[in-house]
């Protein structure tokens, strides 16, 4: 046991699936695309060009808070972050500084361990810049289709003391936003974006006076590895008797390491100001009220009335509900099967045991009747017992002794025609495959 306590943050980046972008009316639909083809002067930041922002993207930027419990600001306003990089050409992102649209939420882990969700925020997104090297020479490019696409982060507290407490925060996050219907989050697509900052303390009443920061990491198995590996080299630093550098690292996935991207020597100074082109943003409580009404039930809440409702076990409750198409899938079939005496639980395992070719992310009835019908036919099988099983084999073995001899000759096909001839004699429609393994076993 390390006398280290990992003291973990997050931040998350989820970049929403608006039409438009952020602040003008260029397609947000960018992945794959031509380079530089989603572009017009607002969102390559040309001089005067004067941002609109996008009242959908505002909304679902709410809900997402909404979801995570968060108390919503009826007053708010965008701010300027200025600093300089390639990918960001007016010099400065819009985003917001000190009144978020939600702030104060909480995510509730299924060990009960509550994880404090500081603030939730609105933003753009900066272009992207891709490393070439033409003729011996490096260059980098920058494509500008992602500039301006709206962002949502999600800032937690220092609250984590677990890689594997991150991963399941994470995948409840995931899936609260494809439950609103807001963001894909397909982290190979770079729609979840994630940033734990790491330390590690030996009095987990006080934070320690240094802090690491991993960037832009795009996958849940990557942030388990680097909270493993930085929470690793901590120590090491730490048993030297020195303190860890305050900096930002990034993943190498191929080596399994972070490694040094920017060291900071102080806190970044973005000169945040209110963004003068944007005017403040106002909203009653009542739209808040109205807006909380149209969230649609999250997946904890599906899980606590699949259990209780269905009498299913919390682990099939949870595996139904990770997509909310299953979900759904799941409950037109118990309406339909309750007429055929067939119970949830048993749809609930045809579904969670069914080969993933047949996973069909459609509601339609004949899917849901064929899923029924294969619970029928399972339902059909009739019990046979021991007894019975083995007077129906020693009558078999006795009445085709070139089959067995075959059998025993190394001729194993013959099996299944000792196996037909059983089921013959049974009459009824029973497990053939007890049947053969039963058979198999007085054969030898
Ligand atoms: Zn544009």
């Amino acid at each position: 046991m390390s006398k280290y306590i990992p003291i973990i943050g997050l931040e998350v980046h989820v970049e929403l699936k608006t039409k438009s972008k952020m602040f003008c009316g260029c397609s947000a639909d960018y992945f794959g695309k031509e380079p530089n083809t989603h572009t017009c002067p607002v969102c390559l930041g040309l001089p005067g060009a004067l941002p609109i922002p996008n009242k959908q993207a505002i909304e679902w930027c709410i809900k997402i808070a909404l979801a995570l419990g968060c108390e919503i600001n009826l007053f708010s306003k965008f701010d300027r972050k200025n600093y300089f990089y390639h990918d960001l050409p007016k010099g400065y992102q819009i985003s917001q500084y000190d009144l978020p649209f939600g702030t104060k939420g909480s995510i509730v882990l299924s060990n009960g361990k509550t994880i404090g969700i500081t603030r939730v925020h609105m933003e753009e997104d900066t272009g992207k810049l891709s490393h070439h090297e033409t003729n011996g020479v490096k260059t980098s490019l920058v494509d500008f289709n992602r500039s301006g696409v709206p962002l949502v982060e999600i800032v937690t507290e220092p609250d984590f003391h677990d890689a594997k407490d991150v991963v399941e925060y994470l995948q409840m996050l995931r899936s609260i936003v494809r439950y609103l219907d807001v963001s894909n989050a397909d982290m190979e697509k770079g729609d979840m974006r994630l940033e734990p900052n790491i330390s590690l303390s030996t009095d987990p009443t006080k934070l320690p006076n240094y802090k690491v920061e991993v960037k832009n990491i795009n996958s849940f198995r990557f942030v388990d590895k680097a909270i493993a590996y930085e929470i690793k080299r901590h120590e090491e630093i730490l048993e030297r008797g020195e303190t860890p550098i305050q900096e930002t690292r990034g993943w190498n996935e191929n080596k399994n390491a972070t490694f040094s991207q920017r060291v900071k020597e102080e806190a970044n100074d973005y000169r945040y100001f209110p963004e003068p082109d944007i005017p403040p943003i106002r909203h009653t409580q009542e739209a808040i009220d109205e807006l909380k009404k149209t969230l649609p039930e999250l997946q904890t809440e599906k899980i606590a009335r699949f259990t209780k409702e269905y009498s299913l076990p919390a682990i099939k409750a949870e595996i139904l509900t990770r997509e909310k198409s299953r979900a759904d899938e799941f409950e037109n079939a118990v309406k339909l099967g309750q007429e055929k005496g067939i119970s949830p639980e048993q749809i609930a395992n045809m579904i969670i045991n069914r080969p993933d070719d047949l996973e069909i992310h459609v509601n339609n009835t004949i899917h849901v009747e064929a899923l029924l019908q294969r619970v029928e036919l399972e339902n059909k099988r009739e019990e046979i017992s021991e007894e019975e099983l083995k007077l129906v084999i020693q009558k078999v073995i006795a009445d085709n002794p070139k089959a067995v001899e075959d059998y025993k000759s190394g001729k194993e096909s013959v099996i299944m025609f000792l196996v037909g001839q059983c089921m013959r004699a049974i009459g009824r429609k029973v497990d053939a495959n007890i049947v053969k393994q039963s058979l198999i076993k007085a054969l030898t």
